[in-house]
């Protein structure tokens, strides 16, 4: 009796641990009680609701209802269907994407996972499989894991969708976008991104939700959204954990 009770504190430990992680993943305090983040840290952060611009998910000043599209979107529209973030990108969503790209800390994915779910729903029904943004082989090799591949099966897991990671491949590797203008991010991405050998009919016909950590100007997903469409894909959405979110924006 003894020894079930031990067990069953160990699961409840370790079921925690997945939910509330020790330490947490916006200040980085350890042993902050509750977990991963306190309900301070929590309200630090700035999740996305509606109103949304239906393309590329920019929030919006104004309700203007369905389908409302962004000025942005309507100038120049970009290649994928719809676009979603769970977060706004600013100084408490950073740490949690710096943490996870830098040194692979894990331990909050499942909320990530949850909170990318949520913000991908209106895309789910339409989804065929969902697929990271890949990086390139050499800095797989040198880093050890692909941080949008850990939400890409996260959010594969949880929405009930194959998972490809066998599909798309980065032909280039390109330098980090950081610090780059708009145009120079197109530039640096620009066919760095391709299909697999005999892959285009895994995706002929489907409509992909393509998973990255940050939207920042969209070039490196409009530069995988490119072979993708060139082999038939029906679309692709985009769900990303966060986004840049422009200061000023005016709804038509
Ligand atoms: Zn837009």
């Amino acid at each position: 009796m003894a020894r079930l009770g031990a067990r069953a504190k160990a699961l409840v430990r370790a079921g925690g641990e997945v939910l509330w992680p020790s330490r947490s993943l916006v200040s980085g305090a350890r042993n902050i009680g509750e977990g991963a983040l306190s309900p301070a840290e929590f309200a630090r952060l700035t999740f996305i609701s509606q109103p949304v611009c239906d393309t590329c998910g920019q929030p919006q000043e104004v309700d203007l209802g369905e389908e409302t599209v962004c000025a942005a979107c309507l100038a120049k529209p970009p290649k994928w269907g719809a676009a979603r973030s769970a977060l706004v990108y600013d100084e408490a969503s950073r740490r949690i994407v710096l943490d996870l790209k830098r040194s692979g800390r894990r331990d909050g994915l499942a909320i990530m996972s949850n909170w990318m779910l949520e913000a991908a729903r209106p895309l789910l029904a339409d989804a065929d499989m969902v697929m990271p943004v890949p990086l390139h082989y050499r800095r797989l090799a040198s880093r050890g894991f692909n941080q949008s591949g850990w939400l890409a099966a996260g959010l594969a897991r949880r929405a009930g969708l194959p998972l490809r990671v066998d599909i798309l491949k980065r032909v280039k590797a390109t330098p980090s976008q950081g610090g780059l203008s708009p145009r120079a991010r197109k530039r640096n991405v620009s066919g760095a991104f391709a299909l697999r050998k005999g892959k285009a009919r895994a995706v002929e016909g489907r409509r992909v939700l393509l998973v990255d950590d940050v939207l920042t100007t969209g070039a490196t997903l409009e530069a995988c959204i490119r072979p993708l469409l060139k082999a038939g894909a029906a679309g692709v959405d985009i769900v990303t954990l966060a986004r840049v979110v422009r200061a000023r924006d005016t709804s038509i």
